[in-house]
């Protein structure tokens, strides 16, 4: 059970070429007093200063990659994302904080979301809270192979804020100014949350989960397909069997071959064609939550 959060850690520049959230903690760093609440110390961090600089998402290797355990305590680590990722670690370990919020973008369409690595009862409820005050917030839950090698990972309760689609090294006021939103709602819910200030409410929470990803189809290494037109786009919308998927350069056209009913995230996302994912599939969950 969740007591007190009081110590808030938010970063932004995780990855150096997603600047909403640059520019929003560059906005926070210097007026405060947004950022302040009657009970809570917020602390707001740029984390990949060098790969800001560059308008790169990382120096070396992607720093959301650096945070397993045994990594950072590998003396061998050399990397310039590696060495930042056990500063960080130290950082939010001397702070003391107990909730972290980490914010990126993605050239997918995807809105506002919000990832939870795990849908605990304090991150359902919060989740809750958040999509009633701003109906266009979408839920994802990523409990991915590398969960514990993202930033968001260092402690056991937090966010990562997903805003898009924007491009690489792009300003969209209108995500700026909603992701901006989001964060004041969230501190609000967090400083009445250690007051027990929170309304009694009831609430059926619509969450997406991802369970697979999906890369390109590929002839030794490289794409031969791209994301089929009726699909790009489409971030959290149905895709049945037998939609297409894919289409080659040939415009011959790959249809999703799975047995159910999907709900793809991340549609063709700039940062993963190295990672070798075109899409995550989720399926659609609903949690009833109650606040007390
Ligand atoms: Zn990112």
């Amino acid at each position: 059970m969740v007591n007190k959060i009081d110590k808030i850690a938010l970063f932004g520049g995780t990855h150096g070429n997603e600047i909403t959230g640059v520019y929003l903690v560059k906005k926070f760093i210097k007026n405060p007093d947004l950022l302040q609440r009657s009970n809570l110390k917020v602390l707001p961090f740029l984390a990949n200063l060098q790969a800001i600089k560059l308008q790169q998402r990382y120096v070396e290797t992607d720093l959301n990659r650096c945070f397993a355990p045994e990594d950072l305590e590998n003396l061998d680590t050399i990397l310039y994302e590696q060495l930042l990722a056990k500063n960080i670690h130290k950082k939010i370990q001397e702070n003391q904080v107990n909730f972290l919020i980490d914010l990126h973008s993605t050239t997918a369409n995807m809105g506002l979301t919000i990832i939870l690595s795990d849908t605990n009862q304090f991150h359902l409820e919060l989740g809750s809270y958040l999509s009633l005050i701003e109906p266009e917030i979408k839920i994802l839950h990523y409990a991915s192979a590398q969960k514990n090698q993202l930033l968001r990972s260092n402690i056991k309760l937090g966010i990562t804020l997903e805003v898009g689609s924007v491009p690489q090294n792009v300003l969209n006021a209108d995500l700026f100014m909603k992701t901006e939103k989001i964060i004041y709602n969230l501190l609000d819910y967090l400083e009445k949350f250690n007051q027990n200030k929170i309304e009694k409410k009831s609430h059926n929470l619509v969450f997406y989960e991802v369970f697979k990803t999906i890369d390109y189809p590929r002839e030794e290494g490289d794409i031969i397909a791209m994301i089929h037109p009726n699909l790009q786009s489409k971030d959290y919308e149905p895709l049945h069997p037998g939609d297409p998927l894919f289409i080659t350069f040939d415009g011959e056209t790959i249809n999703y071959e799975g047995n159910a009913t999907v709900y793809p995230v991340f549609i063709n996302e700039a940062a993963y064609y190295e990672k070798s994912t075109a899409m995550c599939l989720t399926r659609k969950r609903e949690s009833y939550v109650t606040f007390n």
